[in-house]
């Protein structure tokens, strides 16, 4: 892990972190399956590190809270998302590409 690099991207430093274990998704390469969940339909709640990939609707999963401005990556469907706030204050995604 390459925190440091990270944290000198980082301007907001109170965003909540989080520690990820694996799901069990096994659509990405294991090196990746903990930043990816399957999601269980409209009963499912999302963290605030977590946002539904729209096209694939699959979980993205963060290692920090996700904020509007936010540029996430799929890759299981390879669709670059930006979080943008959602008429009713949610978290949203808009793709792209
Ligand atoms: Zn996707």
């Amino acid at each position: 892990m390459n925190d440091q690099s990270e944290a000198s991207d980082e301007p907001e430093p109170s965003r909540k972190r989080y520690e990820l274990e694996e799901t069990g998704f096994n659509e990405v390469p294991k090196k990746w399956r903990k930043f990816y969940r399957i999601w269980e339909g409209a009963l499912d709640t999302l963290a605030p590190n977590e946002i539904l990939c729209p096209v694939c609707k699959v979980v993205i999963r963060s290692v920090k809270e996700i904020r509007v401005g936010d540029r996430l990556y799929c890759m299981p469907c390879m669709s670059r998302l930006l979080v943008v706030e959602a008429e009713d204050g949610t978290l949203t995604t808009d793709v792209l590409y």
